[in-house]
């Protein structure tokens, strides 16, 4: 008699976001990308649903769906839905959506499969719990037999929230994947065979491959305040550098990708031993492909020659953590810019041939402390250093040494409630310092206007 095959099939699923704005900058779930790989390398059927995926199949045969914007390099909008605002976020005047595809979709997908041996399902900002807690709602409806691993950032950053209220059967709070291979175990399910080498992530398990995102290290030698970085990533490390570029190699001869996000925390640090490598492979191969930074670089490495071999290897999309042009509040936040630093970035990387359009630089606006006309001077300076001004709306995070400090200075209880870290929320300021930052979005969009008839 035949003996029935073990169900190894693995479902991962990357969940949707709920909140007043998204915009995919070559966001893929990267984390749960590699496990992928991983768990398939170890011998599992892997499927994936990525409920962010704008080529998710079946999505073209909705006629009432109204296609989401895209925009240059693999970036652009997602499909969304309206939804009904939590209560704890009634005072946003702004539309609240859930961003990714029609549950419909998502639930044909599950009853379309037998069930798996495993969910895992990943997680990213804290205060995008709900489409965890909607995802896992739904594979319990449908297949309630099947266990169901929750991992990811909110649920490292946020493991009591997440155990108390996800309905998850176990939730991660290490990224080692032997924690998961140790949960599958403890379900019976055995890795079909040994790891031989680590595999690229599957991007392979997506439809269409705009862009690939790229990690050649991990964590961050700076401790800025407002940043959980040194607890998600404790330690430096790097890949090596002629491993890096076989993967480029690898994606743009294999899908013709011509896109490369990188997602690093300090991609230009020990540059001459790492990133300087990969790029002048890329240069002397001629490999015709495009760069960009939505994880910002590092303003004091952009010298003169970094700024050249960033646009001469084809970086398109430089962003820079420049956060604030007060030199005091450097100094007690992160130490990672000092006076000078940034108009010498910004006229490296001008003198290299960049556009003010595709030099972009994040201000932090929002922190404990901080006020509106530290961040107007800031956007200002950013203006006339010849850089476009991106404000990015202070989000407190759990384990990050801020942490304290944005308890005690906020209205909010955000130790209780995670919805309370919206960044749209400006839950650090005043209602005054929120009113006043209207003014200041109109002003950043001005600027961009400006930069672009330029
Ligand atoms: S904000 Fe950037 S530079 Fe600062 S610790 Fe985090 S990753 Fe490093």
């Amino acid at each position: 008699m035949e003996r029935m095959k073990k169900n190894q099939t693995l479902v991962l699923i990357n969940p949707w976001i709920y909140d007043f704005a998204a915009y995919d900058l070559w966001s893929k779930p990267l984390g749960l990308l590699s496990l992928a790989g991983y768990l398939r390398e170890c011998g599992f059927d892997i499927t994936l649903i990525d409920c962010l995926d704008i080529h998710y199949p079946g999505l073209g045969n909705n006629r009432n769906l109204k296609s989401p914007v895209r925009r240059r390099f693999g970036t652009g909008k997602f499909f969304r839905e309206k939804m009904r605002t939590p209560p704890q976020l009634q005072n946003v005047d702004r539309p609240y959506s859930r961003y990714g595809i029609p549950i419909p979709l998502f639930r044909e997908s599950l009853t379309n499969m037998p069930p798996p041996a495993c969910f895992l399902v990943t997680s990213l900002m804290t205060y995008w719990y709900p489409g965890v807690f909607e995802v896992i709602r739904i594979l319990q409806e449908i297949h309630p037999q099947v266990p169901i691993l929750l991992g990811g950032i909110y649920a490292r950053l946020c493991t009591q929230h997440a155990e108390a209220h996800s309905g998850a059967t176990t939730v991660i709070s290490e990224t080692n994947p032997t924690a998961i291979i140790r949960f599958l175990e403890n379900q019976g399910l055995h890795a079909p065979r040994e790891l031989t080498g680590l595999p690229y992530p599957a991007f392979d398990l997506y439809n269409n491959i705009d862009s690939i995102c790229l990690m050649t290290s991990s964590g961050c030698p700076y401790r800025c305040r407002y940043c959980a970085s040194h607890f998600l990533s404790p330690h430096v490390t790097r890949r090596d550098p002629h491993e890096v570029f076989e993967e480029v190699v690898y994606w743009h001869k294999r899908f013709e990708t011509r896109d490369f996000a990188f997602y690093d925390d300090a991609l230009l640090v020990s540059a001459k031993t790492h990133i300087r490598i990969i790029l002048e492979k890329i240069l002397k191969n001629n490999l015709p492909v495009r760069f960009h930074t939505p994880n910002a670089l590092h303003v004091r490495e952009i010298t003169r020659d970094m700024a050249r071999l960033l646009k001469r290897s084809g970086f398109r999309t430089i962003r820079l953590g420049y956060e604030t042009s007060d030199p005091d509040l450097h100094q007690r936040l992160d130490n990672k810019v000092s006076p000078g630093d940034f108009e010498r970035a910004v006229t490296n990387l001008r003198n290299a041939g960049f556009s003010r359009q595709e030099i972009g630089a994040y201000i932090l606006a929002g922190l404990p402390g901080q006020t509106v006309e530290s961040v107007a001077e800031t956007v200002e300076l950013v203006a006339r250093t010849g850089a476009t001004p991106y404000l990015a709306e202070y989000s407190p995070i759990p384990h990050s040494d801020l942490w304290e400090d944005a308890v005690k200075a906020s209205d909010y209880d955000l130790e209780a409630e995670p919805l309370y870290h919206n960044n749209t929320l400006l839950p650090c300021w005043t209602p005054e310092q929120r009113n006043a930052f209207h003014d200041l979005k109109k002003r950043v969009i001005e600027i961009r206007r400006t930069h672009a008839n330029h």
